[in-house]
């Protein structure tokens, strides 16, 4: 498990969206422009983006209904995470990911890093299961004080 940078290079850009095209290509998805655009402007994006705000970037070229239903594509094939404690999307950072995710998210800035579960949460997965219950998907939103801003401070 490693803390995964959030100010995007161009190379990382490349890298992302090549990924969502993959994703897309291999769930025989198409990936419309609008599509392309919404996670472009998320990739973009240096915290976690509300909806209207990405309506608003797209300049009338999309309704609401049309963003979110283009945002729960994203979200189906695990590009784009939501962010329930703040109702904002973030561009997956880690490659696709449709299993379970944690945010830290810095009360400062407002960034939310996406750590890669893999492992993590395997202690979670087998007390639940030792209960009874069986986890499909988990989601972890911490808050606190990024690297940077504790830096900062
Ligand atoms: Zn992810
Ligand atoms: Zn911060």
């Amino acid at each position: 498990m490693h803390l995964m940078a959030h100010a995007h290079t161009a190379r990382e850009k490349t890298r992302l969206m090549r990924e969502a095209e993959r994703v897309c290509a291999s769930a025989g998805e198409q990936f419309t422009p609008l599509r392309r655009q919404v996670f472009d402007l998320l990739i973009a994006e240096h915290a976690p983006a509300k909806a209207y705000d990405l309506l608003a970037k797209l300049g009338g070229e999309a309704k609401p209904p049309t963003i979110y239903r283009t945002l729960e594509f994203l979200m189906k094939l695990g590009l784009v995470h939501r962010i329930e404690s703040l109702n904002a999307f973030v561009a997956c950072e880690v490659g696709a990911c449709d299993r379970s995710t944690i945010f830290l998210i810095c009360d400062t800035c407002g960034r939310a890093e996406e750590f890669d579960a893999g492992h993590a949460l395997v202690d979670l997965g087998e007390a639940a299961a030792r209960d009874g219950f069986q986890i499909k998907r988990t989601m972890i939103e911490a808050t606190g004080l990024c690297a940077a801003c504790k830096k900062a401070a």
